[in-house]
């Protein structure tokens, strides 16, 4: 199964956007093995940020990522799950995103763009574990499952 993180960013917790974004999940029929809120330490945000370290706007994308918690989701999918969640939340650019995307549905900005999603399947893999402790992980079945996979 891939694995993948979810954070509701602080424009999207602000929004109200919280529920809308995890029934566009649930509603996929991926399946939350995670969730809490959390306020984001400049560790984890550096680490989880890392690429970006050198961009102009990391200042900035420091101080967005703390003005307001943050509400992490670990989903769980078969095959193509990561990149299919990718496309549920739409290129980073709310203003580019397309229509019916997360993204493209509720933003405009390119920074304060609602949510983060793991990128491929192995950094899913590592931001899961980099963001849930295994006691905040639940491995259980669904009944749906059947219907969603076939
Ligand atoms: P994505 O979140 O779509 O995977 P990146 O990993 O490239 O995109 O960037 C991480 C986050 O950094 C983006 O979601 C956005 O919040 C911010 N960001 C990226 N590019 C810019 C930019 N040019 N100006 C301001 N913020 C940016």
């Amino acid at each position: 199964m891939e694995k993948s993180l979810i954070l509701v960013k602080p424009d999207g917790l602000q929004r109200g956007l919280v529920g809308e974004i995890i029934n566009r999940f649930e509603r996929k029929g991926l399946k939350i093995i995670g969730i809490k809120m959390l306020n984001i330490e400049d560790a984890l945000l550096e680490e989880h940020y890392a690429h970006l370290a050198d961009k102009p706007f990391f200042a900035d994308i420091k101080k967005f990522m703390k003005s307001s918690p943050l509400v992490a989701l670990a989903l769980e999918g078969g095959e193509g799950s990561v990149s299919a969640i990718r496309m549920l939340v739409g290129p980073t650019k709310g203003h580019e995103a397309p229509a019916g995307t997360i993204r493209g549905d509720f933003g405009l900005s390119g920074s304060n763009n609602i949510v983060h999603a793991s990128d491929s399947v192995e950094n899913g893999t590592t931001e899961v574990s980099r963001f849930f402790t295994k006691d905040e992980l639940f491995e259980y079945s669904k009944s749906e499952s059947v219907h969603i996979y076939g």
